[in-house]
Formats: structure tokens, sequence, C-alpha cells
């Protein structure tokens, strides 16, 4: 987890994520396990301090931002994206999504206007 945040905050000048509410996901029982394991809150407090230390900008996008719901194409949105399904098709443009990568993309877009 060092090794990740160092090599993440050394190679961007902004870094965006998304607010996650840990307490809250950890209420949810199948979740709970992965998200533990995963340390979220760690990866996010570390890559914090050390972007402050290089003088990065590290931008907390809102928690409810529907990151993976929203097309990053056309910005059309999918009312129901159950957690299982990784990929969706957009029925408003045609791409077939990944859902992380959408995500992401959705959180880089949004990031730096919140600062
Ligand atoms: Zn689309």
């Amino acid at each position: 987890m060092h090794k990740a945040t160092r090599t993440l905050v050394n190679e961007n000048q902004v870094l965006c994520v998304e607010s996650l509410n840990i307490t809250g996901l950890l209420k949810n029982r199948p979740l709970a396990k992965a998200i533990s394991d995963a340390g979220w809150g760690e990866f996010v407090r570390q890559l914090g301090y050390k972007a402050e230390w290089a003088g990065r900008q590290l931008v907390k996008v809102s928690r409810w931002l529907p990151s993976s719901k929203i097309c990053h194409g056309c910005e059309h949105k999918v009312e129901r994206l159950a957690l299982s399904q990784r990929c969706w098709h957009c029925a408003s443009c045609g791409q077939v999504i990944d859902r992380d990568i959408n995500a992401a993309r959705n959180i880089r877009t949004a990031g730096p206007g919140v600062a």
C-alpha cells in the first residue's frame, strides 16, 4: 500500500478519489470483508499525507456522485446497477462500459471542479 500510494503521488499532480462511506459500507455484510481487506480508508489516508508532503492536490469527490451509473461517453444514467454487474451496455450511445474504468473516468472529470 505504501509503494502504491508513493507511486501515485510521485506520478500525478492531482489525485481524485471518491469519498466512500467506509463505516456505512462495512455494515453491508457481504461487502465488509472485502472492504476491510482492501484497506480503502488507510489507502486514502496515506494518499492524503503523502500528497500534502509533496505539494500535490488530493481531491475527494462526493460519495453521492453516481460514478458507476453514468456513461462517461454520453452522460446517460442507468437507474439500477447491481454491484455484481461489472460491465453494462449503454442504451443511449451503445458503448460497452467497464464499471470500474467508467467510474474512474467520471471521478477524474468531477474531481478538479470540486477543489
Ligand atoms: Zn453512453
